[in-house]
C-alpha cells in the first residue's frame, strides 16, 4: 500500500535528499505536503516534480506568489502558510520527515508525534530543547520515532530491536558517537580566531545546510547530538563517548557488556539513514554508492579537544544541569551562529555567548512546552543583548 509523506523543510539539504529517495519508490510513497520557510521558487520546482496535495510557506506574501505560480502551471497543489498549517500537514500524513532547521521544528514535529505518525527525526534542536516532554509524547501517542541524524540512525541499527526501556536491559554500556572533527580539526587557536563563514560551511565529508555546517565546525553539532542520544536511547551523558573519526565511514557504535562493539558503516550520504527511516524494518535502494573499503584504506580515531572546541563541553554541561538548560544552550547557539554567518562576530565568540547565557539564566524543570518556549525566548533575548554589548564595545 502506498504511504503518504509530509516533508517539513523540503527545500533544504535533508528535504531534497528525502525527495530523491521517495522518487525512486513511487509504488511505496506519495508526497502529501512539502514545506519551506521562504524559498518559493525552489518549492514551486519541487511541486512540479512531486505533485503534493499541499505546499506550506511561512508568510502570506510568499504563499500568494506560490498560489499564482502554481495556477499558471496548471498544478492542483493547495497552498497554505504559517505554523498552524505546518502542524496540520505534519499530523495528516503516514510518514513525516522533520527537516526544518532549528527550534522552529519543535511545534510541527510535536504535532506529528501527537497524531501518532511515523516520525523521521532529522532535526535535532527540537529534541534537545524538549527531550523529556518529547519522549513522553512519543510513548503516549504510540508514534514511531526513527532517528535520521546519521550517528543516531547508526546507533539505532547497532542496537537490538527491543532496546526501548534503557541500554542496560539489552546489555549495552556505552554509545560511541563518532565525529568527523569538522574542517578545523587540526587548526590552532590563532587560525580559529580568523575563520570565515564560507570556510566553516565547507565541510570535508558532508554537504549540509549552513547552520549545521557551522555547528559541525564548532563541535556544537556533536554536543547537540550527545544530548539527542541521551533522550533517544535513554542513556546518561556518561554513557555517551565522543570519538573523532575523520573519515566519516563509521557513523557510530554501540559497546556491549561482553566486550562486543557493533559499528554501522557506509559512505557519508544522508540518503542511507533517510531510506532506513522510510522503510524500516525493510530496506530499500537509495542510489548511494557502495562503500569501497580499499579506497578508504584506513580508519583513524582520536579524542576530541574541548579546549579548542568548547561547545562540546558546554553541551555536556547543559545536559548535566538538566531542565531547561539544553533549550537555553540551543537558543543561544542559534543566535550566535546567525551572527557569525552575518559576519557580526568571530567564530570563537560563539561559545563565549553560549556560556554567558547558560550561566546567567536560572534553569527550571522542562516539564511543559510553556517553560521550554519561555526559556527559548529568554535565552535568545539574552544572547542578543550580549551581541549588542560586544558590538558597542567594539
Ligand atoms: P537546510 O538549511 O538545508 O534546510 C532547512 C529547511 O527548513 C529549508 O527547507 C527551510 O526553508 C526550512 N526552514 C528554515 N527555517 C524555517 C522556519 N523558521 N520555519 C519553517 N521552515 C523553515 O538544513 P538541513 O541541512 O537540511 O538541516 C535540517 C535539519 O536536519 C537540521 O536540524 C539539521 O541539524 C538536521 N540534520 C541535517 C543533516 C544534513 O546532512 N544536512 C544531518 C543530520 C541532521
Ligand atoms: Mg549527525
Amino acid at each position: 500500500m502506498t504511504q503518504t509523506v509530509t516533508v517539513l523543510g523540503a527545500t533544504g539539504s535533508i528535504g531534497t535528499s528525502t525527495l530523491d529517495v521517495i522518487a525512486r519508490h513511487p509504488e511505496r510513497y506519495r508526497v502529501h505536503a512539502l514545506t519551506a520557510q521562504s524559498s518559493c521558487q525552489a518549492l514551486l520546482e519541487l511541486c512540479r516534480v512531486h505533485r503534493p496535495e499541499v505546499a506550506v510557506l511561512s508568510g502570506a506574501e510568499d504563499a500568494h506568489w506560490l498560489t499564482r505560480a502554481l495556477a499558471d502551471s496548471d498544478l492542483p497543489t493547495r497552498v497554505a502558510y504559517g505554523e498552524t498549517a505546518l502542524c496540520e500537514v505534519a499530523a495528516a500524513a503516514d510518514i513525516v520527515m522533520s527537516a526544518i532547521v532549528g527550534a522552529a521544528a519543535l511545534t510541527p514535529t510535536l504535532a506529528a508525534v501527537r497524531a501518532g505518525r511515523r516520525v523521521l527525526l532529522a532535526n535535532k534542536e527540537a529534541l534537545v530543547m524538549s527531550g523529556a516532554l518529547f519522549m513522553r509524547e512519543v510513548a503516549e501517542s504510540g508514534a514511531v520515532l526513527l532517528p535520521i541524524d546519521s550517528e543516531h540512525n547508526a546507533i539505532f541499527q547497532c542496537l537490538p530491536h527491543h532496546h526501548r526501556g534503557g541500554l542496560s536491559r539489552c546489555g549495552v554500556n556505552r554509545l560511541l558517537l563518532t565525529a568527523s572533527g569538522g574542517p578545523f580539526r587540526e587548526w590552532d587557536m590563532t587560525r580559529l580566531a580568523r575563520v570565515t563563514p564560507d570556510q566553516a560551511c565547507a565541510h570535508p565529508n558532508w554537504s549540509m545546510g549552513r547552520k549545521i555546517s557551522v555547528d559541525s565546525a564548532s563541535l556544537m553539532n556533536k554536543g547537540l547530538e550527545l544530548i539527542e542520544a541521551c533522550w533517544l536511547f535513554d542513556a546518561t551523558h556518561e554513557q555517551v563517548e565522543v570519538v573523532v573519526h575523520p573519515q566519516s565511514v563509521i557513523h557510530s557504535m554501540a559497546a556491549y557488556i561482553d566486550g562486543s562493539v557493533i559499528a554501522q558503516m557506509g559512505n557519508p550520504d544522508m540518503r542511507t539513514p533517510i531510506a532506513h527511516g522510510l522503510a524500516w524494518p525493510e530496506r530499500i535502494e537509495t542510489g548511494v554508492a557502495p562503500l569501497d573499503l580499499f579506497a578508504t584504506g584506513r580508519l583513524d580515531f582520536e579524542a576530541p579537544d574541548v579546549t579548542r572546541f568548547p561547545c562540546l563541553r558546554l553541551a555536556r554541561e547543559a545536559m548535566m544541569i538538566g531542565g531547561t538548560a539544553p533549550a537555553a544552550l540551543n537558543a543561544a547557539n542559534e543566535v550566535a551562529v546567525a551572527a557569525f554567518l552575518a559576519e557580526r562576530i568571530p567564530f570563537m565568540t560563539i561559545p563565549i555567548i553560549v556560556e554567558r547565557v547558560l550561566e546567567q539564566l536560572a534553569h527550571v524543570p522542562a516539564d511543559s512546552l510553556e517553560h521550554i518556549l519561555d526559556m527559548d525566548r529568554q535565552a535568545r533575548d539574552m544572547a542578543t543583548v550580549e551581541l549588542e554589548r560586544r558590538e558597542r564595545s567594539g
